[in-house]
């Protein structure tokens, strides 16, 4: 196992608290690593760039990223290896951001002129990887619900590498979930629709394209529990024995596709694409909080408003609560259908799958819901 070979690599019995030379040492690493897969972006931006991203970038400000990136992890590094014993974090570290430096650094130029056509979106996988990690690692460590969960706890490995499955194809991804939007607007699209709900303040707006996504949503996530062919997709989500933001990304392509791309049906019969946009940034900022180990919470708005705790109910391996919590941005529409499940102040003691057993890696999950049962 990759992840056992890290863990004995890297890992050591020395106290990962601050001041000790851990978390630079793991920042350092992970800023190495981010630089120099930058750095080959540059090198080849017709293959690993992608094209839906690429008008959207300053390449200044890219640049400068870039820059500060590889500056910290040599801090970083530097500041580990003088606190920690065994070095090889920070020398990891290190190293990344010497070669991302060797082989040019942000100065790169980009001579090319850029083409549509197939490419592999490293650049919204790496770009994706320090926004989420920036927003969400460091309220998961300083206010955790489960303070013994580690960063590093088991199966993390398999969870980059299914925010790996849907970053890289990102062309492919993004086409099948918009797919069944696009195919059927075309049909039954309603101008007359679309204008009316275009006249209402943008914020009304936005919170009926909530209602709209989140009752969809709804319904397919429920169909996923209750059919048993598509059960076998969805249940590769609820494998995680653990809960933290990247433990969200693990999912099936056909769950992913299937609730994301039915979920915009609706949303495009009435709402202008500019809706949908700031829709689809809050859908992927608020269910990956969903899934946070993040303790604190703002009680008055609990009840409208889905926090990390609800919806680690429903990921519970607990009697009480399967079958429960639906919903992802409301609440109150898991209470409207009799699904709502909610104790005082409570988290989960046990998570994951009670009596079903899941292949271990990221193929044999993906096969999983084809093989015939009993096998
Ligand atoms: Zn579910
Ligand atoms: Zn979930």
């Amino acid at each position: 196992m990759l992840e056992q070979k890290i863990k004995e690599m890297f890992g050591d019995e020395d106290p990962t608290g601050f001041g000790t030379g851990w978390w630079s040492g793991v920042l350092s690493a992970f800023f190495g690593v981010l630089a120099f897969g930058a750095v080959v972006c540059l090198h080849f931006p017709q293959l690993l760039s992608s094209p839906e991203l690429r008008p959207h970038y300053s390449m200044a400000i890219l640049r400068m990223l870039i820059q500060a990136v590889i500056v910290a992890a040599i801090i970083l590094g530097l500041v580990s290896a003088s606190l920690r014993r065994k070095k090889i974090l920070g020398l990891t570290g290190m190293l990344f951001a010497l070669a991302a430096t060797l082989l040019g650094g942000a100065s790169v130029p980009i001579n090319e002129t850029l083409r549509d056509g197939p490419a592999i979106g490293l650049d919204w996988f790496l770009l994706d990887m320090l926004l989420m990690t920036l927003i969400f690692s460091p309220i998961e460590v300083l206010w955790p619900a489960y303070p013994k969960q580690s960063v590093f706890r088991p199966e993390w490995l398999l969870d980059v590498v299914y925010f790996l499955s849907t970053h890289l194809p990102i062309r492919i991804t993004s086409f099948l979930i918009l797919l069944p939007a696009t195919q059927l607007t075309s049909v039954l699209g309603n101008a007359g629709l679309q204008a009316a709900v275009g006249s209402l303040p943008w914020l009304v707006q936005f919170f009926l394209a909530v209602l709209v996504a989140d009752l969809a949503e709804y319904a397919i996530h429920r169909a996923l529990h209750v059919w048993p062919f598509l059960w076998r997709f969805h249940a590769i989500h609820h494998s995680s024995k653990a809960l933290d933001w990247i433990a969200g990304s693990r999912a099936h392509l056909v769950d992913d596709v299937l609730i994301r791309g039915l979920m915009l049906v609706p949303m495009m019969f009435a709402f202008s694409q500019n809706i949908i946009t700031a829709y689809l940034l809050f859908v992927t900022i608020h269910a990956t909080w969903e899934h946070t180990n993040f303790a604190p919470t703002v009680k008055w708005l609990e009840p409208y408003l889905i926090s990390p705790r609800f919806h680690h109910w429903h990921h519970t391996s607990q009697q009480e609560a399967i079958d429960k919590n639906f919903a992802i941005h409301f609440p109150w529409i898991d209470k409207l259908f009799g699904t709502y499940y909610y104790p005082d102040d409570r988290w989960p003691d046990t998570y994951g799958l009670a009596n079903e057993p899941i292949p271990a890696g990221f193929w044999g999950q993906t096969f999983y819901p084809f093989r015939s049962r009993g096998m």
